[in-house]
């Protein structure tokens, strides 16, 4: 290893990337030992919801935009991984870390094709709903991860099962633990000077005595029936429903012409302290968001998932959430659902999600690995499989001049099967 500085390229792209990776942002970019610049993809582009995160969270804004566009995912993630190609080119990184399981996430290719090892910074998740683009590209890049951050040893399990090399993860556990710590416990009075008698009147509704509600998953906003059994639940609440609902549910809720029901005020999406606000003065979450179904089970707060199949089953463990799967209304009726998410009001559980440290993990983890140069695993001797097949020699004997045979036996030398660089 050289006295060069290693580098890191950060490249995220989307609002709950910003709030999942701000502890660990902040601690690796004020690390002078290392080289960080943290890319943005351009795929959340609002100010609400993309830059009140920095503002709110105190992470400094990225020094790369790529401004990458597109009206559907192909033409998103594509023009992510173009955008994105010639900048690692040139920043030539010894690490790529990427989060989650997005359109940005898929841009990995790019630091596939240019050999630059990659890090997933929440590895392992799987709904095994194959509806959800995001579990195709959980899949991706796990497989070309060199090194993957995971939250639990079940995802680990299931990362192992699918044929990862179970030395390419590192277990953590939540960072939004962390980040509900630092950023909402530790500042307390600030939120409850926010949550002014002011605040609630302004929009609407009464402290404690309605529904907080995000909505924006393709496979519930984009399945006809599905949305209409979800407008249909939501409809039959027994409270008011505050909905920050994202742009592409209103688009949709306009393309299919449908209205809301009279319970329902949506507004646009809304920064981090007012739905911080928003979800912890609730009565209860309805959600299909990865990230809420985390944060009510940390905050105290109950929840509905509204999802077939969910990554993050830890919160049925705890009994923090009710499930309302939009495909099977009959099987959920509203009535039920309500019922559990009110007798789960008030309700204490153990939220088992992290200790508030995974963020830290993280950082000292790839610090530690690129100051090491221990983030490449995909060289021969990394593997978890044996490739001595892939390896071997060609196995044809010569005859010499004298006639003696010249052996080359098939087998693959030790330089070949273990050694050598990518
Ligand atoms: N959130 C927010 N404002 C809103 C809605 C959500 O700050 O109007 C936060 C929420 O607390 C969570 C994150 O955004 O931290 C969830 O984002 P999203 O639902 O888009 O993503 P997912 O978790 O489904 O990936």
């Amino acid at each position: 290893m050289t006295n060069r500085k290693p580098k890191l390229a950060i490249v995220l792209g989307i609002r709950p990337d910003v709030i999942r990776a701000s502890l660990f942002l902040n601690l690796i970019r004020a690390d002078p030992r290392v080289e960080v610049t943290f890319i943005w993809s351009g795929q959340h582009y609002s100010d609400n919801l993309k830059d009140v995160f920095f503002r709110e969270l105190g992470v400094k804004p990225p020094e790369i935009e790529l401004d990458a566009r597109g009206s559907n995912d192909a033409e998103v993630s594509s023009s992510i991984i173009a955008r994105l190609y010639p900048v690692l080119e040139r920043l030539r990184p010894d690490a790529a870390l990427f989060l989650g399981d997005t359109n940005t996430v898929i841009s990995c290719l790019a630091a596939a094709q240019l050999n630059i090892p990659i890090i997933h910074f929440e590895g392992c998740m799987r709904s095994y709903d194959w509806r959800m683009p995001e579990e195709k590209y959980r899949g991706v890049i796990d497989h070309l991860a060199d090194v993957i951050y995971t939250y639990y040893p079940e995802y680990k399990r299931q990362g192992v099962d699918e044929g990862i090399n179970p030395r390419s993860i590192v277990v953590v556990t939540n960072p939004i633990v962390d980040v509900l710590q630092k950023y909402y416990f530790e500042r307390k009075e600030f939120y409850d000077r926010l949550a002014s008698d002011e605040f609630f009147a302004s929009r609407g509704i009464e402290r404690g005595n309605y529904y907080a509600m995000t909505c924006h998953r393709r496979e519930n906003v984009h399945l006809k029936e599905s949305f209409r059994t979800i407008l249909d639940l939501v409809g039959a609440a027994p409270r008011k429903v505050y909905f920050p609902a994202s742009y592409r549910t209103q688009k949709v809720l306009q393309e299919y012409g449908f209205h809301l029901p009279p319970n329902v005020v949506m507004v646009d999406p809304v920064g981090y302290h007012e739905f911080l606000v928003l979800m912890t003065r609730s009565a209860g979450v309805i959600t299909d968001s990865g990230t809420v179904v985390e944060e009510t089970a940390v905050l105290g707060i109950p929840s509905v998932q509204m999802r077939k199949a969910t990554e993050r089953p830890q919160t049925y463990d705890v009994k923090s959430s009710v499930k309302f799967d939009p495909t099977l209304p009959d099987r959920y009726p509203a009535r039920t659902v309500f019922a559990k998410l009110e007798y789960l009001r008030g309700r204490k559980w153990k939220h088992g999600l992290g200790d508030g440290s995974a963020s830290e993990r993280i950082y000292r983890d790839v610090v530690e690995r690129l100051l090491t140069d221990r983030v490449a695993m995909h060289r021969p001797r990394d593997y978890h499989l044996d490739i001595r097949r892939s390896y071997r020699e060609d196995g044809i004997a010569l005859r010499a001049p004298g006639g003696a045979r010249q052996r080359s036996s098939g087998k693959p030398s030790a330089r070949t099967a273990s050694g050598g660089r990518r």
